[in-house]
C-alpha cells in the first residue's frame, strides 16, 4: 500500500458567528471574541468520488473513525488515541421495519462502540486533541454517555478526567462506567443544563480541556457515523436518516458530514435528516415548527435520559443541518419511545430508550405522510441496551398495568411440573 501523507495542509477553527479563525491547536472551547461555536475547516483531500472512497477502503487503520482521518483530523491522525472504535453494523430487521411502516428500513447500531454509544466516535478525536494541546486534565458535563466515553478515553491517554452529571438523572449503566474507568465523578444537585454551565465556568477557572459536545473536534469524529453508513450502502444515499436529538451535536455532525460528502463527490443526493426529540424535551422541534424564528428552551423531563436536555448547546449548527438537508424535526411521546424500544429489543437488537426515538419518529412521519412507505430510511441507534437496566426493569416488571410488550418474568416453585405448566403456554413466534 502506498503511504500517502494524511495532511494536505493546515486546519483552522472558524467561528460560526463572526467568522474569525483560530489555530487548530487553540484549546479555547468557544470563540474568544463573540462566544460563538467553533467549526473545523480542513484542507480537504485532492481526490474526489471513487478515488477518495478507495482511499478510505484501503486505509490501514482499524478504526471506523480514523479510516476517514483526512476528513476528521488530518494533522492528528498519526497520534490518535484510539480504542479502536466505529465499524458498527448496518442491519435490517423485518419486525422493526414492519412496525415503523417502511420496507427499506436499516439500523445503524452505534451502541456497538467500545463504551456502548456513538460518543466514542467523537471522544477519540476530542481526547487526541486534548493530548495535542498538552492538556493536564479533561472535563465534561454529561447525561451519562459522554462521561462514560470520556472516562475510558482519558484512561487510555492517561489523563485525569472530571465528570459532572445531574444527581439522580443518569442511567445506572452509564454512571457505573464512569466510576469503573476511573473518572472523578461529581453528582450535581441540578439538571444537565446546570452541569453544563458549571463545567464551562470551572474548566476555564481550573484549566481543564473541555470535552462537551460544543467541542468542535468531537463533531469531526461523529461525522464518521454518516461516512461509514454511506460506505456500507455503496455510497448510495438513503432518502432519510433518522436520529435522536438532544444537545444537537449529532444533528450538527450529520449535516456537516453530508455537506462534505456532496462537496467531495462521494454522494450525488443529500438524504433528508429527521431529528427526533421526546415531547418532554422538545425545544428544537418547537423552533422548527416556527421556521427557527425563536430559539426555545424548556425544563426537560423525559424517560430518555440521553436526550433530556432543555437548552441544546449545538442549536446554531443543527439549524444549518436541518435547513441544508430539507430536514424535519419532530417529537414523540415517552410511551411511543418505550414501545419502539420494546420492538427493537424483542427483535434481538436492543438499544437504550433515547435511541428508540429515531424509530418512533419514523413511524410517526409515515403515519403523517411525510415519509412514504417505499422510501429508504436509516435509523441510528445511539446507545446499547444495557445502558439503562432500570428503565428495562420498570417496563417489564414494575409498570402497572403491564405495557403491551412487557415480558413479565414468572416466579415458580423448584419443580418440573411448574416448568411444564409454563412450557405448555409457549408458542413459536
Ligand atoms: C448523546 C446521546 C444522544 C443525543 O445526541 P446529541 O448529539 O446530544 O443530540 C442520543 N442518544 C444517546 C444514546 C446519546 O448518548
Ligand atoms: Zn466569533
Amino acid at each position: 500500500m502506498q503511504n500517502t501523507p494524511l495532511a494536505e495542509g493546515p486546519s483552522v477553527q472558524r467561528c460560526l458567528r463572526c467568522a474569525r479563525e483560530l489555530d487548530e491547536l487553540d484549546a479555547r472551547p468557544q470563540c474568544p471574541y463573540c462566544s460563538g461555536l467553533l467549526e473545523l475547516r480542513h484542507t480537504l483531500p485532492k481526490e474526489r468520488g471513487a478515488a477518495l472512497a478507495d482511499r478510505f477502503r484501503s486505509s490501514a487503520s482499524a478504526s471506523g473513525v480514523w479510516r476517514f482521518g483526512p476528513l476528521v483530523l488530518p494533522n492528528g491522525a498519526d497520534a490518535a488515541v484510539s480504542w479502536p472504535e466505529g465499524n458498527t453494523p448496518l442491519i435490517s430487521r423485518k419486525a422493526v421495519a414492519a412496525w415503523a411502516g417502511v420496507s427499506a428500513l436499516r439500523i445503524k447500531h452505534e451502541g456497538m462502540n467500545p463504551t456502548g454509544s456513538f460518543k466514542d466516535r467523537g471522544m477519540t478525536v476530542g481526547v487526541t486533541q486534548a493530548v495535542r494541546v498538552g492538556a493536564t486534565a479533561v472535563a465534561c458535563a454529561s447525561t451519562g454517555n459522554t462521561s462514560a466515553s470520556m472516562a475510558a478515553y482519558a484512561a487510555l491517554a492517561e489523563i485525569p478526567a472530571l465528570v459532572l452529571v445531574p444527581l439522580g438523572k443518569v442511567a445506572l449503566g452509564k454512571l457505573t462506567q464512569s466510576l469503573a474507568y476511573g473518572a472523578r465523578t461529581l453528582l450535581v444537585r441540578g439538571d444537565f443544563d446546570d452541569c453544563l454551565r458549571l463545567v464551562r465556568e470551572s474548566a476555564e477557572e481550573l484549566g481543564a480541556y473541555l470535552l462537551n459536545s460544543i467541542n468542535p473536534y468531537r463533531i469531526e469524529g461523529q461525522k464518521t457515523i454518516v461516512f461509514e453508513m454511506l460506505e456500507q450502502l455503496g455510497w448510495e444515499a438513503p432518502d432519510w436518516i433518522a436520529l435522536p436529538a438532544g444537545n444537537l451535536g449529532n444533528t450538527a455532525a450529520f449535516g456537516k458530514a453530508l455537506r462534505e460528502a456532496m462537496e467531495l463527490g462521494l454522494i450525488t443526493k443529500v438524504p433528508r435528516l429527521l431529528a427526533v426529540q421526546s415531547d418532554g424535551a422538545a425545544p428544537f422541534a418547537m423552533s422548527f415548527r416556527e421556521s427557527f424564528r425563536v430559539r426555545h428552551t424548556v425544563r426537560a423531563n423525559t424517560i430518555a435520559t440521553a436526550i433530556n436536555i432543555g437548552a441544546p448547546a449545538s442549536y446554531q449548527r443543527a439549524v444549518q443541518s436541518i435547513r441544508e438537508t430539507n430536514g424535519v424535526v419532530t417529537s414523540v411521546s415517552d410511551g411511543n419511545i418505550m414501545e419502539a424500544k420494546a420492538i427493537i429489543d424483542a427483535a434481538g437488537v436492543g438499544c437504550e430508550p433515547a435511541s428508540a426515538a429515531s424509530v418512533a419518529g419514523v413511524k410517526q412521519m409515515v403515519l403523517a405522510g411525510t415519509i412514504s412507505p417505499d422510501e429508504s430510511v436509516v435509523c441510528v441507534l445511539t446507545g446499547h441496551v444495557l445502558k439503562d437496566p432500570e428503565a428495562l426493569d420498570r417496563y417489564h416488571r414494575g409498570t402497572e398495568p403491564p405495557p403491551a410488550h412487557a415480558n413479565r418474568p414468572i416466579e415458580i416453585d423448584a419443580s418440573l411440573s411448574a416448568v411444564a405448566d409454563v412450557m405448555r403456554t409457549l408458542r413459536p413466534t
